[in-house]
């Protein structure tokens, strides 16, 4: 009789996993979001922007929390294929913190708080950048909710950026899939010489650059290795930005050929934004992204989006409004949503699930013991 009643919770388990939602490739963990008790409010970066974007899906969008993929915090291992164990090291001074943040008041915080408060972010964030590019392989597109640290490089971290997520994604799809060549399509305002520096000499990797060449970080050195390159002037709007893109990015990937696109979608382009100075309107920003997509889409290269710069107060409800144009016209992912929709007015939630069958297991055990064991 024992035997049953635990077969019989076993039973209960599995019915609750196969009634979870359907996954989508969408990439978040609550642990993305930084805070340090109120001292992020010193910086101009809103850096509760992935939670934000989080929650429009949720909420507004009206993904299921089960759809989205849940990354790992990634290995010290994993990061010693892009970075150098000097550098890494350096990480546990909270000046060096200090410095590659732009935030000189952190070097006075234990450098313990800004493991867990500051670097588990990122770390969970590069994960996530490496989960989508796999993902991406399997459902054609992918979206990690945070990452795009395109400053970061092998021995120095700066701009914000201290894990190279991306040229550390491309690692670990070239130990898999060692001829893929992969086109990376940098949108942000500023120049990614992180990644330029690291991928510069891997003739599988090209690198399409549209940014700001007037401001940070203005790196020479870096710009030797970018494929398709085009600087622009600062405050450029909308017509003249969008028209380099599209012509750029379509020669990029005919010439290129990719199996793989990573695209920088950084919004730091935003008119207002005083780091990235530049003049594109919020309809502009949803246009860039939607044209990229589209190009990918059409031209049948998996596609992997990661969010980098732009932390204005307007940052995350233009990445929420892209990312729901995408899903619904590009991807078709809300086809999906309306089958998880109908699902779920059918289904029972896997937690109610979980606390029937808990108490099923326990009533039938008294039963058992009541009845049976005198
Ligand atoms: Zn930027």
């Amino acid at each position: 009789m024992k035997t049953k009643v635990y077969l019989f919770s076993l039973l209960m388990v599995l019915m609750s996993s196969i009634t979870l939602a359907a996954q989508l490739p969408l990439v978040y963990h609550r642990y993305y979001n930084i805070s340090f008790w109120g001292f992020d409010r010193l910086h101009p970066f809103d850096s509760k922007k992935y939670g934000k974007v989080y929650d429009y899906l949720v909420n507004k969008v009206g993904i299921n929390p089960e759809s989205f993929h849940v990354p790992k915090k990634v290995s010290g291992e994993d990061l010693l294929k892009v970075h150098s164990q000097e550098y890494l090291t350096s990480l546990s001074s909270s000046s060096t913190l200090g410095k590659i943040t732009e935030m000189p008041i952190l070097e006075w915080v234990p450098n313990f708080l800004l493991q867990r408060k500051l670097l588990d972010p990122m770390r969970y964030a590069t994960q996530g950048t490496i989960d989508a590019v796999f993902l991406s392989l399997e459902h054609g597109w992918a979206i990690n909710l945070s990452g795009g640290y395109h400053h970061a490089k092998a021995d120095n971290g700066e701009g914000f950026c201290v894990y190279a997520d991306i040229p550390l994604a491309i690692y670990k799809l070239h130990e898999k899939y060692p001829s893929y060549k992969v086109l990376i399509v940098d949108l942000d305002a500023h120049q990614g010489n992180g990644h330029e520096m690291i991928c510069g000499t891997d003739s599988r990797v090209s690198i399409f650059d549209v940014y700001n060449k007037d401001i940070y970080p203005r790196d020479w050195n870096a710009q030797h290795s970018i494929t398709y390159n085009y600087p622009v002037q600062s405050y450029i709007e909308d017509a003249e930005y969008l028209k380099i893109v599209q012509d750029g990015l379509s020669k990029a990937i005919q010439d290129s050929q990719p199996d793989v696109i990573i695209y920088n979608a950084g919004t730091d382009i935003l008119a207002g934004d005083n780091l990235g100075r530049m003049s594109v309107s919020e309809k502009g920003i949803i246009l860039r992204d939607e044209l990229v997509f589209t190009a990918a889409y059409e031209a049948h290269i998996p596609i992997t989006m990661v969010l980098s710069g732009g932390y204005t107060n307007q940052s995350a409800s233009i990445i929420s409004q892209s990312i729901e144009k995408i899903l619904t016209n590009i991807v078709h992912a809300t086809d999906n949503l309306k089958k998880d929709r109908s699902q779920n007015k059918r289904s029972i939630s896997p937690k109610a699930i979980a606390f029937g069958c808990i108490l099923s297991s326990i009533g039938l055990y008294f039963v058992y013991t009541y009845f049976f064991k005198k």
